[in-house]
């Protein structure tokens, strides 16, 4: 289902991110565990695509999958890096094939300074493609970052491109994570100084481990992570469980007051584990992503 039709049955927007596992086990306990994501009646799923080519045919592979075998509805994640247009093309194609109606258009992080086998620049350049490509073919939805991308510290030249990126024509915009819903709560205000006004989801990572946040550190730099959160977890460092248990309910929390705030829709970076976001949702007094939404 397009984004647009998305938006129009639902209130508030749940949805889960998975990534293309790179073992086989990994791939069939994922693919066994989809059946407790459909439980949870998300809006969407996504599944992100391998930065440097790691995981490329599995992301195309696990989308495929998904839209076949379960009731989920996939989104592809895809990124500019190391693509030429024909290639970009042949992707393009393929989803159009699995009946696939929205694609997640990112930048990626880059090769290497010096790479020059990318077509496209920046992530405003796939998207003008992907509205080039067959009629229009897919809603195109896009990452913003609430605490700050590192490559742009400028951050009032940082909403300059993401305003360019929503003139190119998107549907919605899916927030990095952040700890901190006030960071989340300023961004969107100061989007709308921009002339944003595009539906916004925000992205929530319930912390699994300090290992796990220690890592996501690392790959969403410029995210904050609250002394409070910290302190918190480090308290309870050698009892993995207690971690997860916190972890869990600071997302929990989060989430309960993006609720109150009216939050667009809530995306959650699942790690491909499923046991957070369904004690997630029962904490929010619900088993399902149906029973969450708004009354129509
Ligand atoms: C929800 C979400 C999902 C993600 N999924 C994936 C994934 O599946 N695979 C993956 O590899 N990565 C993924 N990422 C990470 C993302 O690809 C990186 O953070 C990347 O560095 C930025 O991507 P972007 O699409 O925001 O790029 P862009 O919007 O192109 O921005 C990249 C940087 O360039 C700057 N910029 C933009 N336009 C210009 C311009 N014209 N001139 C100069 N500077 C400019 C921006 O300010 C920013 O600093 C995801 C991120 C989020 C938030």
């Amino acid at each position: 289902m397009k984004m647009r039709e998305i938006l129009e049955r639902d209130q508030t927007v749940f949805s889960f991110e998975f990534f293309p596992p790179k073992t086989e086990s990994g791939w069939d306990a994922l693919t066994d565990r989809l059946h407790k994501f459909e439980a949870l009646e998300p809006s969407f799923v996504s599944v992100t695509y391998g930065a440097g080519g790691s995981t490329r045919q599995k992301t195309h592979e696990l989308v495929c999958h998904i839209a076949s075998n379960t009731s989920l509805d996939p989104i592809p994640h895809l990124t500019c890096v190391g693509h030429n247009e024909e290639e970009m093309a042949q992707i393009l194609q393929s989803y159009v094939h699995a009946g696939i109606d929205n694609i997640l258009a990112l930048r990626g992080d880059k090769l290497s300074e010096g790479d020059n086998t990318s077509a496209f620049a920046y992530a405003a350049d796939l998207i003008s493609f992907i509205h080039a490509f067959e009629n229009d073919s897919f809603g195109i939805g896009v990452a913003g970052f609430p605490e700050g991308h590192p490559e742009t510290p400028n951050r009032l030249v940082q909403m300059d491109y993401l305003k360019a990126k929503v003139d190119c024509g998107i549907d919605w915009i899916c927030s990095q994570l952040f700890f901190d819903n006030l960071a989340f709560y300023d961004w969107i205000e100061r989007c709308k100084l921009a002339g944003i006004t595009t539906p916004t989801f925000a992205g929530i990572m319930p912390i699994q481990s300090i290992a796990g946040m220690r890592r996501m550190a690392e790959l969403a730099g410029g995210s904050n992570f609250p002394a409070k959160l910290q302190k918190r977890l480090y308290k309870f460092q050698d009892d993995p469980d207690a971690v997860r248990k916190i972890g869990t309910s600071w997302a929990a929390e989060q989430c309960a007051d993006l609720l109150d705030h009216n939050v667009r829709g809530i995306h959650f970076f699942t790690m491909n584990q499923s046991k957070a976001t369904e004690e997630i949702y029962g904490s929010l007094g619900a088993t399902s992503g149906t029973k969450l939404r708004n009354p129509q």
